[in-house]
């Protein structure tokens, strides 16, 4: 029940409809005793800093940040955690004890979670996007220890970028094979059939609406690129809505492993809610069960 003493916290993004985040979240304040909501709070690029800024005026307790504004929103922090700093991503806002905002990225974890039943180390894996959540897991598996790292990209000009921001951000005494291809390069197939890992961080086979849209048939790269998959190539959407998408479905017909992107969001939303409520024990099977049923309706 939201009283006059009830305190919140938000999810900023565009679109944020298709979110099962409140759901989630909400289902966990309850059970935690903390008499907090969880809102969605659908904002425009040229309205972040303003929503943020005021979202700190009206003592909101912690806040989320989704598409597209993962990249805009690190400048905008008062304060950087070393992980924030280094990806220039943020997910989550904590309150700052003075003033603003401190800036988290809690997706390198929650990507990691549903990766960690085998080893990843000396194998190859190929990242599709290279947004904001594309640093997170390019981060995510370079902790793995993957040998080889190929990150596709749309725009040269933004795909270079992301790659050089990684390589002069590099400190650890390894070197990193990183490697930026074109959308358009014309071994793209040979690419795919070489990888063990391919993740998915475009929202390319995204819907917008779990209950009324049509689901999208889209898939990343085009339908044809797929094939040739190979059954020993591990495909990883970070889209959860549908669930499971067009190209985890043709994953599954050509025997491969699929992960969706739900296992990600609870981890990440956990791993959240722990720095909000500075609480260790989060309840994760709550969340998991109040995302499941919220993706059913
Ligand atoms: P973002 O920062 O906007 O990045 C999206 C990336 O996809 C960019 O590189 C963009 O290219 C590329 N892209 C977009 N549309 C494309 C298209 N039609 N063809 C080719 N490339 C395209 O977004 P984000 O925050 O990384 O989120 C990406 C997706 O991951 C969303 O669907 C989001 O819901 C999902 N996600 C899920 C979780 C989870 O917990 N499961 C966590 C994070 C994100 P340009 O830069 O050229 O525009």
């Amino acid at each position: 029940m939201i009283s006059g003493k009830t305190s919140f916290l938000g999810l900023i993004g565009n679109p944020v409809k298709h979110s099962v985040s409140p759901a989630m979240h909400n289902a966990a304040l309850e059970e935690m005793g903390l008499d907090w909501c969880y809102i969605p709070l659908p904002c425009e690029v040229e309205n972040l800093e303003l929503v943020i800024k005021a979202l700190k005026a009206l003592n909101c307790k912690g806040i989320n940040i989704t598409i597209p504004h993962k990249n805009n929103v690190a400048r905008i922090c008062d304060q950087l955690s070393p992980l924030a700093k280094k990806l220039n991503t943020v997910n989550t806002l904590i309150p700052h004890q003075d003033k603003g905002w401190i800036g988290e990225n809690t997706d390198v974890k929650g990507f990691l979670e549903p990766l960690r039943y085998k080893e990843w180390n000396k194998k190859k894996a190929l990242i599709i996007g290279c947004g904001g959540s594309a640093r997170a897991v390019l981060e995510a598996l370079i902790q793995l220890q993957f040998e080889e790292i190929k990150i596709i990209g749309r725009n040269k000009t933004k795909l270079n970028k992301f790659v050089q921001e990684r390589q002069r951000s590099q400190d650890e005494l390894i070197s990193l094979n990183i490697q930026a291809i074109l959308q358009e390069d014309k071994e793209l197939e040979e690419h795919i059939a070489n990888s063990e890992l391919i993740v998915n961080t475009t929202p390319i086979g995204m819907s917008t609406n779990t209950s009324e849209a049509k689901i999208s048939n889209e898939m990343p790269l085009g339908v044809e690129i797929w094939e040739n998959l190979k059954p020993k190539t591990t495909l990883y959407d970070l889209i959860y809505t549908p669930n499971p998408t067009s190209w985890l479905k043709l994953g599954r017909k050509k025997h491969c492993k699929t992960i969706d992107g739900l296992e990600m969001l609870i981890q990440q939303g956990a791993a959240s809610l722990k720095l909000w409520s500075n609480q260790e024990n989060i309840p994760i099977e709550t969340m998991r069960k109040a995302a499941e049923n919220e993706l059913l309706n």
